[in-house]
């Protein structure tokens, strides 16, 4: 276990009557001497005569030998000694043959020759092997049993380096004068874009609390009370559709700043972000950090959350296709829709690799996907026998096409072709084995749209919530030209974090809540307290919010946020250890005044 891995400090021993001695330091400096060591079974090996037990705390593994004639009565008790029983034991420590040296464990070079021991807790047979076995346990068993499964070295250097990033965001935030303040979890909706979870009250029947998407009006209101820095390690409440890997129940570490603009907000984060990296073990970073504008991230990437470690960038050709008689091409352009496309590089790929591709891009939403290889002056592809030599020419020319090239076309509507082929250009880094591992990039997303129009339900969104302030001069009647004060971290193609400047003049508030579809009764109803306090001088304020499961996910290189959080639910909203959300008793409802018209009788 490397050092940095470990997370929190191993503390200093207070001898007692369990031990004097963590098992991780019995190591070749207290040869000769006596150690108690106390923890759990985590094998035990029979060999004739003697013996073995490997013995596991926090720290470590020591192996513990069982003698005949030295060990006395505890000679019996190893004899019964099961898998994950609790035990404190003492002896003397001595170096082992050198032929029996485990070079794996630190602790490999000794062991203690038990004199005397005592059971402290009897285990049951565990319904998974703790270490080693992990891959045949199912999540659902993980999680059923996770006090179990988080004995497990993985799991708890995973919580061991969730705590160093909180530590060390503390650390930091604490030297820059933020003060860490609790918010309300019983509160009001906060607009972050997904379902509440409700509580009913049962005083006020009839009426609920919503438990907060964000802190973000409360963090907001501090500004107005001039506690100038806030920060809190938050916990947040999302009823979204089950996306994958998402938790109704989030961490955000969430901060606000007064007399900022975003570029000061930014200037301390990456200050934050370099050191909570250097302290979790993470990749070095150089400040100030990368920017890019939204509109180029998506014309270059096809997303907000750009992957920047390789290449194959997309290209816009709906240009050289103009005049094109290929009616596939000709519609979509007709229709206001684009062409755009990608250089995969020289690669081989047979053809039922293509369909499949063609298979991916229908899935993630394109009608077609064209794909050709350069070949001599034109392509090698399906769709060659539409195209003329000189649109040929100038798509190879534009892609920056080399002989053997693949090229892959998307031609839909600009978010659906952004879309596709931003995934597919993900995909094939994989599949080429395109990304340096080694290799990280941060960047900043800047200069956002504020709104974004919703075609299904024919309105603006806020791109990200509703108290971003607009970029300049902001004009109502022109939603789709306002620019938003906001800025999001990405790394290596996720997303960290995201914040912006507020708007902190009412009547600029009210205008976006208007654009917004929240009229001004509505947003007196929902939002009064916010537009009360912003006309009792409020200052220009601004922050961010990142999500910390993430972080420490990505800090870890575990495959899921579940991994890297205590006690998580499955991807369906379900905790298998408690058995939540289960059903309530019918007098509790009464007292709530809450009917519940179809319960949900499968439980979960
Ligand atoms: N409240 C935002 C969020 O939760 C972050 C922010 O604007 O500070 O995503």
């Amino acid at each position: 276990m490397s050092e940095l891995a470990a997370g929190a400090a191993t503390p200093a021993l207070a001898p007692n009557g369990f031990r004097d001695t963590w098992c991780g330091q019995v190591l070749a400096d207290r040869v000769d001497s006596r150690a108690r060591v106390a923890g759990w079974v985590h094998r035990r090996r029979d060999h004739g005569g003697l013996i073995f037990i490997d013995l596991r705390d926090r720290t470590g593994i020591v192996q513990l030998v069982f003698n005949p004639d030295s060990s006395g009565a505890s000679f019996e008790l190893a004899h019964r000694l099961r898998a994950e029983d609790v035990l404190s034991a003492a002896g003397s420590v001595v170096r082992r043959a050198p032929e029996t040296v485990n070079p794996e464990l630190p602790t490999g070079a000794v062991e203690l020759l038990v004199g005397e021991a005592e059971l402290l807790a009897d285990s049951e047979t565990p319904p998974f092997q703790i270490e080693g076995y992990a891959g045949e346990a199912s999540e659902d068993l993980r999680l059923r049993y996770r006090y179990l499964d988080l004995r497990r070295e993985g799991m708890r250097e995973g919580l061991a380096l969730r705590h160093r990033v909180t530590a060390a965001i503390r650390e930091f935030l604490d030297g820059e004068g933020f003060v860490d303040v609790e918010t309300p979890i019983l509160t009001r909706s906060t607009p972050e874009g997904a379902r509440d979870f409700l509580v009913p009250s049962r005083t006020q029947q009839g009426s609920f609390y919503a438990l907060p998407q964000s802190p973000q009006l409360f963090k907001q209101l501090l500004m107005v009370s001039g506690l100038e820095r806030y920060y809190q390690i938050a916990r947040c409440f999302r009823d979204e559709a089950t996306r994958a890997d998402r938790q109704p129940e989030f961490t955000q570490l969430d901060l606000e700043m007064s007399f900022v603009g975003a570029d000061d907000v930014i200037a301390v984060n990456e200050r934050l972000l370099a050191h909570v990296f250097e302290r979790a073990g993470g990749p070095q970073v150089e400040l100030p950090m990368e920017r890019m504008g939204y509109e180029e991230a998506m014309a270059r990437f096809g997303t907000d959350r750009p992957d920047l470690r390789f290449g194959l960038e997309l290209v816009d050709l709906g240009d050289a296709l103009r005049e094109t008689e290929f009616k596939v091409f000709n519609s979509v352009l007709a229709g206001g829709g684009t062409i755009r496309g990608l250089n995969a590089g020289r690669r081989e790929m047979p053809r039922s690799e293509l369909d499949g591709l063609i298979s991916r891009a229908q899935e993630l939403g394109a009608k077609g996907l064209v794909w050709a290889f350069r070949e001599g002056a034109g392509w090698r592809s399906p769709t060659a026998k539409f195209l003329s030599a000189e649109e040929l020419a100038e798509l190879n020319r534009r892609l920056g096409a080399e002989e053997g090239d693949l090229l892959l076309l998307v031609a839909d509507k600009p978010a659906v072709s952004n879309a596709v082929l931003g995934q597919m250009r993900l995909d094939l880094a994989q599949r080429f084995d395109l990304i340096d591992p080694d290799d990280h990039r941060l960047v900043w997303i800047v200069d956002w749209p504020l709104f974004d129009w919703n075609e299904e339900e024919r309105r603006w969104d806020a791109v990200h919530h509703p108290f971003t302030s607009p970029a300049g001069a902001f004009d109502p009647d022109d939603p789709g030209a306002a620019r938003a004060l906001a800025y999001d971290v990405v790394w290596n193609g996720q997303e960290l974090g995201g914040g912006s400047v507020r708007i902190h003049d009412p009547e600029v508030q009210r205008a976006v809540f208007r654009v917004l579809g929240i009229d001004d009764e509505t947003a007196e109803a929902r939002f009064g307290f916010l537009l009360e306090a912003l006309r009792f001088g409020a200052p220009p304020h601004g922050g961010i919010a990142y999500g910390i499961d993430r972080i420490v996910q990505r800090l870890s290189g575990a495959e899921t946020i579940r991994d890297v959080i205590a006690f998580p639910k499955t991807a369906s909203g379900f905790d298998p250890l408690t058995g939540a959300p289960a059903p309530v008793d019918e007098a509790q409802l009464k007292e709530l005044g809450v009917a519940v018209h179809k319960p949900n009788l499968a439980g979960h």
